[in-house]
């Protein structure tokens, strides 16, 4: 399994394409993924943007870093490019998304705790590495093929550079995860071919940072 953060995967896969244009001047050069304005036609002269691996205009980099030291980046869902229906290209692929919409608030209703919780990890970050709890939610083990389907999303998550400590989390909060009235906290959701996944992800040292719940579909 392969996990990607959404929309962060998609603007890079764009880029890929996009950054062919370069050689290293491009006669038309792409649009700047973040404001939509045409990119300078040398690649040099554009900035590296901080969020996703792709270039951006050299005046969305000054905001950038302006926003960057103010702590509040721009969503990468209002990139120009996200919000004029890039999103409508992504390839149906097998891969498993993190994104901040939650597909499954319905879910909620009844309550925090859905009946149809199945088992949820409990991980903190010591300095050095992660430690992780399981508890399981229901009387009876999930069938074989479903927890086999927890062990890769959860291999898969803490394969991620964004989940290699507790720093590259915190900025994984910031730039691609929703906020929350709490400024610490944060959640992304995510869905596999068994379960409703939900990521509540908390940046404080000294306490538990990521809660991975396992919702069974119907
Ligand atoms: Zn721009």
């Amino acid at each position: 399994m392969k996990i990607r953060i959404y929309p962060k995967s998609l603007l890079e896969a764009v880029w890929q394409q996009d950054k062919l244009l370069f050689t290293p001047e491009a006669e038309q050069p792409p649009l700047c993924l973040r404001c939509g304005q045409p990119l300078n036609r040398r690649l040099m002269v554009n900035a590296l943007s901080r969020y996703a691996d792709v270039h951006i205009c050299e005046a969305c980099g000054m905001d950038e870093a302006l926003r960057d030291a103010n702590h509040c980046p721009l969503p990468l869902e209002e990139w120009a490019a996200v919000k004029n229906g890039l999103a409508e290209d992504l390839p149906d692929c097998e891969e498993v998304l993190l994104t901040t919409v939650c597909s499954f608030e319905n879910l909620f209703q009844q309550g925090s705790r859905p009946a149809s919780e199945v088992a949820y990890s409990r991980s903190d970050y010591d300095g050095w590495k992660w430690w992780t709890t399981w508890h399981q939610c229901q009387k009876d083990k999930p069938v074989l093929e479903a927890a086999r389907e927890i062990d890769a999303f959860q291999n898969a998550l803490f394969e991620l550079p964004e989940l290699q400590n507790l720093d590259t989390l915190a900025r994984l909060c910031r730039c691609h995860a929703q906020p929350t009235s709490d400024p610490t906290e944060f959640n992304l959701f995510s869905e596999t071919a068994y379960f409703h996944i939900w990521l509540r992800l908390i940046t404080r040292h000294q306490d538990y940072n990521v809660y991975v719940h396992y919702y069974l579909k119907d």
